[in-house]
């Protein structure tokens, strides 16, 4: 079988070549400079490939080698901390070497391989040990970074195990006669094995109210964020990285605007920690696409990133994984489909957008891993329609899977309600999966609470249209009563400032607390009206104003308490 053969014809992103006779997927090496690329088609003697690096003056007769391998990331320590491109390659290291553009043909290994880490083995000579599990630990950051038994090894003895400071490339263990160094590689196009899938039954704890109580994602399940440019796509994404639950962030940037992901690269190392109060980024892998970069590179992205945050997953972390924006990841893919001239699909997308699609979401998961330890991925995909039109395929294809839809609203955000989620059209497909824990974790009557806003909610949209028409003095006096129960769900409940040094977090305690007081001035209304008090009355009470602050106040949970009892003497007042 032949590695080397020529370029036939060179069309943007993709090289046809003659004479590797590669396998699918395989990584191979084009032109005079070596540019990476990976076979995707293999028709007859051609052999259809996509190219990482710019093919501008690439030739037809250059030489191409298959390395015969396919693409692979390398795992270990030292991924944290990292902005990647598309293909593992430090851009930090990349700049050093080419200044601001990203030239072509240069190779950088993902991890620093002269680094030495300090090695702590968790196993000890004469030791059975089989794929997935943790023969030892290296301290990286606020990161215990554990060290797995390469997959493939079943029942193999420790015939040998070192501890000190080592390279990922230096054996620190002989498993069953084989020399085990730190790194590992993993293609990453294929999922890694998990011993066992769970039911989503846990959720992932955000601190944002709209989510948590109301559209609330589970660990290990995958959301879509839909929404217009500036609806608080990446703002809501960037919360999700500082204050969700999860050990492990993982954010794929690709670009919507040239200078998008300039921001990113430059505002997201300075994220700080809410944990530790230190950079986020020492619990981040970062991935980004900047729009000088070709798009089989962004294309590739997204399972580069996956496969990272699989390999945290099972040292038994939750990782939360984002993708900022899917929609540009799509248009990698419907670009490099128009130049294999493939029949097109929908608005030009290739028919297996949906597959492509499903397989990305799939792979998040929350798994009992081969080290024994629960570990998940939750996925949270941003995708940015053209002119904010859902009905486009990539929005329509991804509803179709993911379970949760956070659907991000232009009118909100020209109502500067923010975050910006319709609490209307949005969904989760976890609520009943997630209700025992619930009850179990947060109050018993949680999801019935819960159901009454959204109720409560749902009825205001009705009374509006009423109202539209006929304006809201002929509405009865307990109607004029929900529609200010409904502003104050939203005022006080759905409203988040993500900037707030107080309010960018609430806790699941403190979210039910704050819907608690609501429903209770709901009870105590319609208990005031019943007795004959005047619904100016009931609506005006002054505790309302210190229940809309109480959210910005250093002690907010003692403001809440006193809202309570406020609200208590003020109702006592009414004769109520
Ligand atoms: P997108 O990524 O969808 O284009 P951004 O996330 O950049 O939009 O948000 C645009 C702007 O909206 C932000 O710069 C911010 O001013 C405002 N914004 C969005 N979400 C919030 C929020 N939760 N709290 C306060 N302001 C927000
Ligand atoms: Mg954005």
């Amino acid at each position: 079988m032949s590695t080397e053969g020529v370029i036939y014809r060179v069309a943007g992103p993709v090289v046809t070549a003659t004479g590797i006779s590669p396998k699918m997927y395989d990584v191979v090496h084009v032109g005079n400079e070596q540019l990476m690329g990976e076979v995707i088609k293999i028709v007859g003697e051609y052999s259809i490939i996509q190219v990482y690096e710019d093919t501008d003056g690439i030739k037809p007769g250059e030489p191409v080698t298959n390395t015969g391998r396919p693409l692979s990331v390398e795992l270990g320590p030292g991924l944290l901390t990292s902005v990647y491109d598309g293909i593992q390659r430090p851009l930090p290291i990349l700049r050093e070497k080419m200044g601001d553009y990203i030239y072509r043909g240069v190779s950088a290994p993902g991890l620093d391989h002269s680094k030495k880490w300090e090695f702590v083995p968790t196993v000890k000579v004469g030791d059975l040990v089989s794929e997935g599990e943790v023969f030892g630990t290296v301290q990286e950051g606020p990161v215990v970074h554990k060290i797995m038994v390469p997959i493939g090894m079943k029942n193999a003895k420790v015939e040998n195990i070192k501890s000190g400071h080592f390279t990922i490339d230096e054996t620190v263990a002989t498993i069953g006669g084989r020399d085990v160094p730190m790194i590992q590689y993993w293609p990453v196009r294929n999922p890694r094995p998990v011993a066992e899938k769970y039911q989503p039954d846990i959720p992932l704890v955000t601190g944002l109210r709209v989510l948590d109580t109301m559209f609330p994602l589970a660990k290990g399940g995958a959301a879509a964020i839909p929404g217009a440019f500036g609806t608080g796509k990446t703002v809501t994404q960037q919360s999700l990285a500082k204050y969700s639950d999860a050990e492990i962030v993982v954010y794929i940037g690709c670009g919507e605007r040239g200078n998008e992901m300039t921001e990113v690269l430059t505002e997201f190392p300075e994220l700080k920690d809410p944990r530790t109060g230190e950079s986020l980024m020492k619990r981040t892998v970062l991935i980004a696409n900047t729009s000088n970069m070709p798009v089989a590179a962004r294309e590739a992205s997204v399972y580069t990133g996956m496969t990272i945050a699989e390999y945290f997953r099972d040292m038994g972390y939750n990782v939360a994984l984002m993708a900022d924006s899917t929609s540009r990841w799509a248009e990698a893919m419907r670009e490099i489909s128009s130049r294999l001239e493939e029949m097109p699909g929908e608005e030009g997308y290739p028919a297996y957008l949906a597959g492509r699609l499903s397989e990305f979401y799939e792979r998040a998961a929350r798994a009992k891993a081969l080290c024994g330890q629960d570990g998940s991925v939750s996925v949270i995909g941003a995708v940015s329609p053209p002119g904010g039109d859902l009905s486009e395929p990539v929005t329509q294809n991804t509803l179709r899977i993911v379970r949760v839809f956070w659907a991000l609203d232009t009118k909100l955000r020209e109502r500067r309600h923010f975050p910006t989620i319709n609490w209307l059209t949005s969904y989760t497909m976890y609520d009943r999966q997630l209700q025992s824990w619930y009850k179990d974790n947060v109050a018993e009557d949680f999801p019935a609470l819960k159901s009454w806003a959204m109720k409560t909610l749902q009825r205001e949209a009705e009374l509006q249209e009423v109202v539209q028409m006929v304006g809201s003095d002929s509405l009865p006096d307990e109607q004029k009563v929900t529609l200010e129960i409904a502003k104050m769900i939203r005022e006080i409940f759905l409203q988040q400032n993500a900037y707030h040094p107080v309010d960018c977090y609430c806790p699941l305690a403190r979210q039910y607390k704050m819907l608690t007081l609501i429903k209770k001035y709901s009870d105590l209304s319609d208990k005031a009206l019943v007795s004959g008090a005047q619904v100016d009355k009931i609506v005006h009470l002054p505790v309302r104003t210190r229940f809309n602050q109480a959210k910005y106040e250093d002690n907010v949970d003692e403001e809440l308490a006193g809202v309570e009892a406020d609200m208590e003497s003020q109702f006592a007042a009414l004769g109520a």
